[in-house]
């Protein structure tokens, strides 16, 4: 089972892992906190746009053999302009939901399920929206409840990445709102992972996921990092999303698996 805190959220992290895991022959799930009623589109926030995104999930999931999917029907806490907590948040946000009680909504789907694994985010929520922390305390308290065994916290290795934007950023003209800096002190450095899936032969499938929440690639003004992601020429696309990274607290640090049910020792 994957928790992630808004439609597209899968599209980035974990696409190339869902698609690898259903090819496998796993029951792959996919839960959202939120329908991202509140993300940037050229649409304006609210319900319509929640239920374009929800579409927009339902598509992606199926490019990414999905056996099933399912909303906690909170609602999208939004970021502040500064990337905050934004002040103004409807009445069932996120970040304001009892942790506990949203722990039991996502517990159950687990113990229905037999899930052997969930896949939440690192503490720091990656590049810290209020939603993927609560994604990260609420996962791992369901985790508990349901006791789910392996808990792998979805993240990228921002060592290489940066690395990559970088050399990028001499030949590829990023527009001026996408910020290399801010990747610095994002998601995890490379000796805290301890997963690194090749995703590469599903690279397609994770590009089909990511075109699929079209609403979020053509809006926005300040945030386009889909849109940016997209527009990568392919040959890097290939070189920069062929890896996927996982954190699992519960094995040493310095442990290096590929596949997320890999055991330890191996
Ligand atoms: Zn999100």
């Amino acid at each position: 089972m994957f928790f992630h805190a808004h439609p597209d959220d899968e599209a980035l992290l974990t696409a190339g892992t869902m698609a690898m895991l259903a090819a496998e022959g796993h029951r792959v799930v996919l839960v959202v906190a939120t329908a991202g009623e509140r993300g940037l589109a050229e649409m304006a926030p609210g319900e319509a746009l929640g239920e374009t995104r929800l579409k927009e999930l339902y598509e992606s999931a199926a490019l990414l053999g999905c056996a099933r999917v399912e909303c906690l029907g909170y609602g999208d806490s939004g970021l502040s302009p500064k990337g905050g907590i934004a002040e103004e948040r409807p009445d069932n946000a996120f970040i304001d939901a009892d942790t506990e009680a949203a722990a039991k909504a996502l517990a159950a789907i687990l113990q229905e399920e037999e899930a052997d694994l969930l896949a939440i985010y690192d503490p720091a929520g990656g590049y810290g929206h209020p939603d993927h922390v609560q994604v990260h305390r609420v996962g791992k308290r369901a985790a508990k409840i349901a006791g789910t065994e392996i808990v792998l916290e979805a993240t990228v290795n921002r060592d290489p990445l940066v690395r990559l934007l970088r050399l990028a950023g001499r030949f590829y003209k990023f527009p001026p709102e996408f910020d290399v800096r801010t990747f610095e002190s994002a998601y995890s450095s490379s000796e805290t992972i301890t997963h690194r899936v090749n995703v590469r032969k599903y690279t397609r499938q994770k590009r089909a996921s990511m075109a699929a929440h079209a609403s979020q690639a053509s809006g926005g003004d300040s945030d386009r990092t889909l849109a940016v992601m997209l527009k990568v020429p392919r040959p890097l696309y290939r070189f920069v999303f062929g890896t996927e990274w996982y954190v699992r607290r519960d094995l040493p640090p310095g442990t290096r698996l590929t596949h997320p049910f890999d055991r330890w020792p191996k």
